[in-house]
């Protein structure tokens, strides 16, 4: 067996790595950026080096580095993870060639399957059904118009060298081709260093079913079934599950088969994925299922084939490496229940997915889930890296069961300040169809409004806000379920949620005077007892005054022109048997007073507004 690892890689899969690793009474070595340095994984390593700067191709990208820290910790293996290195040819020689294991795919292998062009020839020679499609060496742009022309549109047009999503173009119609084309070949220029693209038939109703294989260096090739990773956003995977909804034996014989195939054309050994696309719109069929590519590493969602398969894959990967036998024959692998996995971004759904950066303050998962995370409470989500802060794994006896486990396990998820998208998976995974099976790579697309939560504060939030504020609400983050209004209120109380002010019913009087978090399914809420520049409403700058809520003006302290000093009180409102009295931004007078006594006023009015000396 391997004595040593050094993990070329970062975040969760360095931790993942660690743990098993750790479990096999294998030193681990971590290597890590500056910035990187107080992460977890470099914690738990037994060693760890410091490789460079921030940008990965300072640190996790400098191959000479990292065998230089292999040379200096004595290390024997390296293991690439996902990502960075994980498929490049070059370094997996490097690796070799200095000695030390290689815990990666063989270098053939790698090439092989490294562009997808290349790949498809080998698949079609292979006997494996490739997608439809153009692989030609003519890559001008009338040819490639021509020949989307006779496959028939929708048509999607893929740089060779892309990964990640990147370097993907649908095109709905003739006329969109060459511009499309061009903007493909931009994107993959910069991103890829490759302009060569294919076309490929735009499969409908698409699934994105693929096969975990695995090979050693006696010629054994295994499946471990497949996982359907079809709930995707721009073409990236967001919610995985293993097996595949509606999948029967003589599918996933066909299937699996097939990859197993693919894999052995290419002399596997190790972890790696065969993708496959699925032409999902009668279910899933043996002869309209595809091969799209092979990813020759361990894989972001392969705990959810750990899961149903009960199986250590980073174990198989450490055992192959060091020449073992695969620890099991095809024959004493079986699927047990039903496994998802969901990942955790910093990012904000609400803002069209913008990635979200900072501390985390709070990072709180719930128990009974398998939660592999690079970072923890106290750390950060820097912007040099992906975004993903955690993977949730759930496994039931049935997929009814996990898909209820997978949005509790999101709802109950605590993250402040950073952004995530714990809110949108948790309505994903709770949503009817999604429940029924009924996925397809269009599901958060044609979902969307289902699943993006609002940027208001919902009633259930206020309230529980409120009820933070009583006295005995002493918590600073605060978690709950289900809650609901007190039917017969006696009192109300003023919260500001999210920076504006909200007045909730309440069974008792409000007195706790301290800020707080609130989370409530999946999302945060900042909350505290308003404060005057809120209760002024707009803006402090602009020295509006609006009404925060709908109520009735009960008193007008002011006089137009009147000189006013700041926090003092302008006018009082009463809305839900409440008093509030609203207050000078700033030291100024009063340049209008739109409003008298005894009005009703919407939320949002311009009650007056305050000026600055100056003006
Ligand atoms: P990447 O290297 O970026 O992972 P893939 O070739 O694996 O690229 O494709 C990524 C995703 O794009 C797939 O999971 C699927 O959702 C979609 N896709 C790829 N090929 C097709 C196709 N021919 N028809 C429909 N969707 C496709
Ligand atoms: P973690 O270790 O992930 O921070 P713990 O379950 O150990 O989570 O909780 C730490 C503290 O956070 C607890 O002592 C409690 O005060 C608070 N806390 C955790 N979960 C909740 C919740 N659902 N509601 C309110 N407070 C909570
Ligand atoms: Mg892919």
């Amino acid at each position: 067996m391997i004595d040593s690892l050094l993990i070329a890689n970062r975040g969760e899969i360095a931790r993942r790595i660690i743990r098993t690793a750790r479990a096999l009474g294998i030193r681990t070595i971590a290597v890590h950026s500056d910035v990187d340095a107080a992460m977890p994984f470099v914690r738990e390593a037994d060693a760890a080096v410091c490789i460079g700067t921030a940008p990965a191709a300072d640190s996790y990208l400098r191959q000479d580095r990292i065998l230089a820290a292999a040379r200096e910790t004595g290390a024997s293996a390296i293991h690439p993870g996902y990502g960075f290195l994980s498929e490049n040819a070059d370094f997996a020689e490097a690796v070799i060639a200095a000695g030390l294991i290689w815990v990666g795919a063989p270098p053939a292998s790698i090439r092989a399957m490294g562009l997808k062009d290349a790949a498809k020839q080998r698949m079609i020679a292979a006997g494996v059904p490739v997608t439809p499609g153009y692989l030609g060496d003519d890559q001008s742009p009338a040819r490639l118009q021509a020949e989307a022309d006779a496959i028939g549109y929708p048509v999607l047009i893929k740089a060779v060298a892309g990964g990640g999503g990147k370097g993907m173009r649908k095109v709905d119609a003739r006329e969109e081709f060459a511009e499309l084309l061009a903007s493909c070949r931009r994107e993959a220029a910069a991103s890829f260093g490759n302009t060569q693209v294919l076309i490929e038939k735009y499969i409908l109703s698409p699934r994105h079913i693929e096969v975990q294989v695995f090979g050693d260096r006696h010629g054994q090739v295994v499946h471990l079934f497949e996982r359907d990773c079809s709930l995707q956003r721009r073409h990236q995977k967001v919610i995985e599950e293993a097996p595949a909804p509606g999948m029967d034996a003589a599918t996933r014989a066909a299937v699996c088969d097939a990859a197993v195939k693919a894999a052995r054309a290419v002399d596997y050994v190790g972890a790696g994925t065969i993708e496959f696309i699925a032409d999902g719109s009668e279910g899933l069929r043996a002869d309209r299922i595809w091969f799209m590519e092979m990813n020759t590493r361990l894989q972001v969602e392969h705990p959810v084939t750990e899961a149903i398969t009960g199986q250590d894959l980073v174990e198989w990967q450490l055992r192959v490496a060091a020449g073992e036998p695969l620890p099991r024959r095809q024959e004493d692998l079986a699927i047990h229940g039903w496994a998802m996995e969901a990942r955790l971004y910093a990012e904000n759904p609400a803002s069209g997915f913008l990635p979200s950066t900072g501390p985390l303050d709070r990072l709180h998962f719930p128990p009974g889930v398998r939660v592999d995370s690079g970072v923890e409470q106290g750390g950060a989500v820097t912007p040099y890296y992906d975004p993903m802060i955690a993977k949730l794994i759930v496994h039931g006896t049935t997929r009814r069961e996990a898909a209820a486990k997978l949005a509790a396990a999101a709802r109950d998820t605590q993250v402040w300040p950073v952004k995530t998208n714990a809110a949108f998976l948790a309505r994903a995974a709770a949503h009817p169809a999604f429940v029924a099976g009924a996925v397809d790579t269009g599901f958060i697309e044609r979902h969307g409004d289902d699943l993006i939560p609002a940027a208001d504060p919902s009633p259930a939030v206020l309230a529980a806000a409120a009820a933070a504020l009583l006295p005995e609400g002493r918590d600073p983050w605060v978690g709950l379920r289900g809650f609901r209004v007190n039917r017969t209120p006696v009192t109300s109380v003023a919260v500001a949620v999210a920076g504006s002010t909200h007045l909730v019913a309440q069974p008792r009087a409000a007195g706790h005077n301290q800020d707080g978090v609130l989370f409530l399914d999946g999302e945060a809420w900042p909350f505290g007892p308003p404060r005057a520049d809120m209760l002024a409403g707009g803006s402090e700058g602009d020295g509006a005054i609006l009404s925060p809520m709908p109520g009735r003006v009960i008193a007008v302290l002011i006089a137009p022109g009147q000189a006013v000093t700041r926090g003092e009180r302008l006018l009082v409102l009463e809305a839900m048997k409440m008093e509030q009295a609203l207050v000078a931004p700033f030291d100024g007078r009063v340049a209008e007073l739109k409003v008298a006594e005894g009005a009703q006023v919407p939320e949002g009015t311009l009650l007056a507004r305050i000026a600055t000396g100056e003006e």
